[in-house]
């Protein structure tokens, strides 16, 4: 995985002005990681693997080259620009949010262009007849879910034949979500020569082969998205049955603005905002039964800081871009390990610091092992005042983790009593809040 001396600034990744401008319009300082890694190369027409989060400023890592090759072919170019219904530069993503939140931020980014370069969003979920009326003409830059494109370009709404840049952004998320089919389907339409662009959290098997098939001689930039500095991850345990009373008394005495609650089922979603409500905290729930429009406003007002708790199943997980998210909770822990990093990747994002909370109970106490395993992550145990898992348990639990770490020798002490577990709480990383207990 590349490594190399990386640019500072914007000015020395090679990038245009009228792009230079909006980044300094938007006040992006200097590259994240990812993006003084990779922009030079993806501006040289290299195949690029990255295995990056959302939160590390990948979008702009392949929306500004992506943007800025665009435009060098339009000025370049003598003949007037007829796209057909064509595209050029074609971005596939998991889910409707992410491929709306994606096409926002290049139309974002390529404001000093004036209109020049066309981006269409299209997404299942809503009439394909207005998608199909913004596809006329066709486009420069098509964000797109699999299944719907598929749609679109059986009714001739759109045509692969010219794409010259493919992105795929979150590609274990499309694999896991069972859009492997659709995938090869698109791929088969597409040119062979062309640049591709990867984009993957994790690398599981169907997206290792994924890369073998389509990327060539690709540079390889492998970002830490749950970077330490920027992410404090801890592990409260508590009884089974106390939980909801746990997570009120959190939120309560942490005043948390902008909370992202996980849960496993959509109805759990409601159960869980209707339990808390009866202890006074109103939360709004985002899930996959919602209808779009729902989910858009639901969105839109977390986002603006209108609504403080959030419960959501993993519909929430990827993608979504809500700025510096203080907190994140895994009120039940993601079924797949996976999971778990894209869920804490809401929090932390941009430099910020931010912390991923989980909450297990007995039950929950094996799995998230596996989840520490998977991440090369070993978490403290910590309890809060108030809410101690019983003794018992307690007990059980500390000798489960002795037996574990066997062969070694019996722990300080007899052996036999078991050291109770010490209740820890790092104040410091409550940031701006009060210290708890
Ligand atoms: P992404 O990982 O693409 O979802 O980006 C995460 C967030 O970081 C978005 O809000 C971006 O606007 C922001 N961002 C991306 N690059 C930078 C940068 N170089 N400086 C500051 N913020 C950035």
């Amino acid at each position: 995985m590349t490594s190399a001396t990386a640019p500072a600034n914007f000015t020395e990744l090679g990038l245009i002005p009228p792009l230079l401008a909006r980044l300094t319009e938007l006040e992006y300082q200097q590259p994240t990681p990812i993006q003084a890694q990779a922009i030079p190369s993806v501006l040289a027409g290299r195949d690029l693997i990255a295995g990056a989060n959302t939160g590390s400023g990948k979008t702009a890592t392949f929306a500004l080259p992506l943007l800025q090759k665009i435009q060098i072919k339009q000025l370049s170019s003598t003949e007037k620009s007829t796209k057909g219904n064509y595209v050029t530069g074609l971005i596939l993503v998991p889910t409707r949010e992410l491929a709306k939140q994606v096409a926002d931020s290049i139309k974002s980014y390529a404001v000093h262009f004036n209109g020049a370069i066309k981006t269409v969003a299209v997404f299942g979920g809503v009439s394909a007849n207005t998608q199909m009326l913004a596809l006329r003409g066709g486009s420069d830059i098509l964000v797109a879910t699999p299944g719907r494109l598929l749609d679109l370009i059986s009714s001739n709404a759109i045509k692969l034949d010219k794409v010259n840049t493919l992105v795929l952004d979150e590609a274990d998320r499309m694999l896991s979500l069972g859009f492997t089919e659709e995938l090869s389907a698109l791929l088969s339409l597409l040119p062979k020569k062309k640049q591709t662009l990867l984009f993957s959290a994790t690398f599981p098997e169907q997206v290792k082969a994924l890369t073998q098939e389509l990327l060539n001689n690709p540079i390889e930039i492998q970002v830490q998205s749950a970077d330490a500095s920027t992410l404090v991850q801890r592990v409260f345990t508590v009884n089974k049955g106390e939980k909801t009373a746990l997570l009120a008394h959190l939120i309560q005495q942490h005043q948390w603005r902008q909370a992202l609650i996980f849960v496993n089922a959509k109805n759990s979603c409601e159960h869980l905002a209707s339990k808390l409500s009866k202890r006074g905290i109103t939360a709004e729930v985002f899930h996959g039964d919602k209808g779009q429009g729902a989910r858009s406003r639901v969105l839109e007002e977390f986002k603006a800081g209108e609504i403080d708790v959030l419960i959501a199943t993993d519909i929430a997980a990827r993608g979504l871009d809500i700025e510096k998210l203080p907190v994140v909770i895994n009120f039940d822990l993601p079924r797949s390990p996976s999971d778990y990093m894209h869920r804490i990747g809401r929090s932390g994002r941009a430099g910020e610091v931010g912390l991923a909370l989980s909450l297990i109970d007995y039950e929950d106490y094996h799995h998230f092992k596996v989840i520490e395993k998977k991440h090369k992550i070993r978490l403290e145990r910590e309890q809060v005042q108030g809410f101690e898992v019983d003794k018992e348990i307690n007990d059980k639990l500390l000798a489960e983790l002795l037996a574990e770490s066997k062969p070694m020798a019996a722990p300080e002490g007899s052996g036999k009593k078991k050291r109770k577990k010490k209740t820890t709480i790092n104040a410091d990383i409550w940031a701006g809040h009060s210290e708890p207990e």
